[in-house]
């Protein structure tokens, strides 16, 4: 396993509502290493997405550090932030967010584009990561037109397509059926690991935290426990 890549310091997300102050991250430090396959796991409401957006620049914490290598997120503006995640971040959320109007292609060649690579190479690279994705068949759908597995697939075709160190996944098969679901976090890992991308993923599906390298439990915003992938005699090893 590698170096960390985000290392987390004293982290609090402090949601204000009215006069009520709402501590969606209370207090949480951990590294989070190159390469790994980290899942955030835990109960609705647990932080779990508040503490994937602190990570990926989406949202500013109240208090503590956030180190990407040596940048420190939470003391970057606006456009520092969308260029940081622009270069780094790939992302994968449970509803897809595919734009309704474009094709596969079109929506995987997006990150591209604001990269600024040229249209013949877009095009080369979109398809070629639509074959990875065993989708090139539907380069030319729009999101619509297909299944739930396979607009999650588009969705993780455009989180990988620019190679970026660190993909983040958001429930990324809560909307999916079982056999669907494995299909997909095998696609997921497989691609994150053939390239040592680091791959932080937030389920509150126990189950699919047999993928992860580790896994981080959340409760009321702070970390209850991390556990390691079982060790060759099949024990849990905990940090
Ligand atoms: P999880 O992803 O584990 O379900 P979240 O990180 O979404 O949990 O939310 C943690 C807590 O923070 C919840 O109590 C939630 O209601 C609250 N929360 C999340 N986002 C906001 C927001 N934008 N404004 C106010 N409260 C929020
Ligand atoms: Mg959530």
């Amino acid at each position: 396993m590698g170096e960390a890549i985000i290392r987390i310091r004293n982290v609090k997300k402090i949601y204000q509502m009215g006069s009520e102050s709402i501590p969606a991250v209370n207090g949480i430090s951990l590294n989070i290493r190159q390469g790994e396959v980290c899942c955030l796991l835990g109960k609705s409401g647990s932080g779990k997405s508040t503490l994937l957006n602190l990570m990926a620049g989406l949202e500013k914490p109240t208090e503590g550090q956030i180190i990407f290598h040596k940048k420190h997120i939470e003391r970057m503006d606006e456009d520092q932030l969308a260029d940081f995640r622009q270069k780094y971040v790939g992302f994968v959320f449970q509803s897809y967010n595919l734009l309704p109007t474009l094709t596969a292609m079109e929506n995987v060649t997006l990150p591209l584009i604001f990269k600024g690579v040229p249209v013949k190479e877009r095009n080369e690279r979109a398809m070629e990561i639509l074959q990875a994705v065993g989708l090139e068949e539907r380069a030319f759908h729009k999101p619509h037109e297909m299944s739930g597995g396979q607009q999650q697939r588009v969705s993780i075709a455009r989180a990988f397509i620019n190679q970026p160190p660190v993909v983040f996944a958001d429930e990324p098969t809560g909307n999916l059926d079982t056999k669907t679901t494995y299909e997909m976090m095998d696609l997921i890992t497989g691609l994150a690991n053939k390239n040592n991308q680091t791959l932080v993923i937030v389920t509150h599906d126990l189950e699919l935290s047999e993928y992860a390298d580790r896994i981080v439990m959340l409760q009321d915003g702070k970390i209850e426990k991390i556990e390691k992938k079982l060790t060759e005699k099949g024990e849990i090893q905990y940090e």
